[in-house]
């Protein structure tokens, strides 16, 4: 195989990966490098997770070709419950309301995973280059040249356009020192899956708590994908309980609208930070997912952001001679920045708003709540936001194929 690639992704994660499945049929040579490949147990992308896939996300995945293989995984949200403890009012949102069937899907990471792979790995234009772990990069006018470590020794490989989607800590981000905010939030989000004795189908719940947001995301049944967000001081200890204090502590901070907790899964814990770049691109360098901007869990927006991300940068590339050149690059920031300025800041003011526990503020949320669960207007925006419904039109976006044309 030669070394020349037109586009090189670097990270083969839930977005990278979504990344290369946008560029099947497409007139590049399009290679993946990925550190730890998928199945590999230490994997980063497709762990334990779950997540909440808007359903402006299945629009984009049904033009990916990725919903067929994810669709049997994905449990449908029809109701979404935002609550305050220990405040009176609550904001709900209905699929029925908004005319569709679902207002998202539940899906596990490793089913997203499973469902990319195969598409990636028949595809004629698209290699996987795994494991590789990517040592240095650098610009050398018409392509970037990347330096890999395999397993078989060192690869050095050019390409025309290279594509971070390294995650939140990107080397190719920090190689390139590009102005990056970076802010911890003093928060982790503990995950698992629990059960309940009195489930409510698709009903997902967001509660806000005196400790950070608790997210339940219905998975069909009994069972919910717990996100319950924890002061850093106070993770070990809560990691730490046994299963029946875990589930006590739980029904006592969410209560009892599903009844009992009764059983709860493996734990996991990640450490929250805001990271965001301040530019989507440099030189022959764009940054997606993760790389570009990694946020508070708390209303779930993540990979739906960078969904966004792919069908941007998609849209910017087609037609485009030389996928690396400034022109399409500029477009690609265009219509990423409303969208992700829109979605960082809500992200970013839920987490810090909800987290205090002050009356005052206490009382203005609660009011809020009760505001957009009455208000037509706001509960449409609450829904729409919910939905993954904004952002600038896009093929990929309104759900159409990608339709490569070839240059
Ligand atoms: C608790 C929690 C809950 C979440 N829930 C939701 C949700 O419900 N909905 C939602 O939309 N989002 C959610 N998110 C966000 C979502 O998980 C992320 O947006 C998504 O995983 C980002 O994927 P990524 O591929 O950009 O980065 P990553 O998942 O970090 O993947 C980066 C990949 O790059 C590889 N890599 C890194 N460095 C190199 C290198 N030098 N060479 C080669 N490969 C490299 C890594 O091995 C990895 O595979 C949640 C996040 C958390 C923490």
């Amino acid at each position: 195989m030669s070394d020349a690639f037109d586009i090189l992704i670097v990270g083969g994660g839930m977005v990278g990966a979504s990344l290369a499945a946008a560029f099947v049929g497409s007139p590049w040579r399009v290679g993946v490098l990925e550190a730890r490949p998928y199945g590999a147990p230490d994997q980063p992308s497709y762990d334990e997770r779950s997540i909440a896939l808007a359903y402006g996300s299945r629009r984009i995945l049904e033009a990916l070709g990725v919903w067929l293989g994810l669709v049997v995984e994905a449990a449908p949200i029809t109701r979404i419950h935002v609550s305050d403890r220990g405040y009176f009012g609550a904001a709900r949102v209905a699929a029925r309301e908004q005319g569709v069937a679902a207002l998202g899907y539940v899906a596990p990471n490793r089913a997203v995973g499973a469902a990319l792979m195969p598409l990636l790995e028949h595809a004629a234009n698209i290699e996987l280059i795994a494991p590789a772990t990517v040592e240095s990069t650098s610009d050398e006018g018409e392509t970037v040249k990347v330096c890999a470590r395999t397993p078989d020794g060192a690869r050095e490989l050019r390409t025309r356009l290279l594509v971070a989607a390294d995650g939140a800590n990107s080397p190719v981000r920090e190689a390139l020192a590009l102005p990056t905010q970076v802010e911890r939030y003093g928060q982790c989000a503990v995950i698992a899956n629990v059960s309940v004795d009195a489930p409510r189908a698709g009903t997902a719940y967001e509660r806000f708590t005196d400790s950070g947001p608790l997210a339940l995301l219905p998975l069909g049944g009994a069972r919910y994908s717990l996100v319950w967000t924890q002061r850093e001081d106070a993770v070990d200890a809560v990691m730490a309980l046994d299963d029946a204090r875990f589930l006590a502590a739980l029904q006592d901070r969410f209560g009892w609208r599903l009844g009992r907790f009764v059983a709860v899964g493996k734990r996991a814990d990640y450490p929250l930070v805001l990271v965001r770049a301040r530019t989507a691109w440099h030189g022959r360098t764009a940054l997606v997912g993760n790389a570009l901007h990694s946020l508070h869990p708390v209303a779930g927006q993540g990979f739906n952001l960078a969904l966004r991300d792919i069908a941007a940068l998609v849209e910017a590339l087609r037609g485009a001679a030389d996928p690396g050149a400034p022109e399409g690059l500029q477009r690609y920031q265009a219509l990423r920045e409303p969208d992700m300025a829109r979605v960082v800041g809500f992200t970013d003011f839920l987490a810090r708003v909800f987290a205090r526990d002050l009356p005052l503020l206490g009382h203005a949320r609660a009011g809020g709540l009760l505001l957009a669960d009455w208000s037509p207007a706001l509960n449409r925006w609450l829904a729409r936001q919910n939905m993954g419904l904004f952002g600038r039109p896009t093929r990929l976006a309104s759900g159409q194929e990608a339709a490569w044309p070839h240059n």
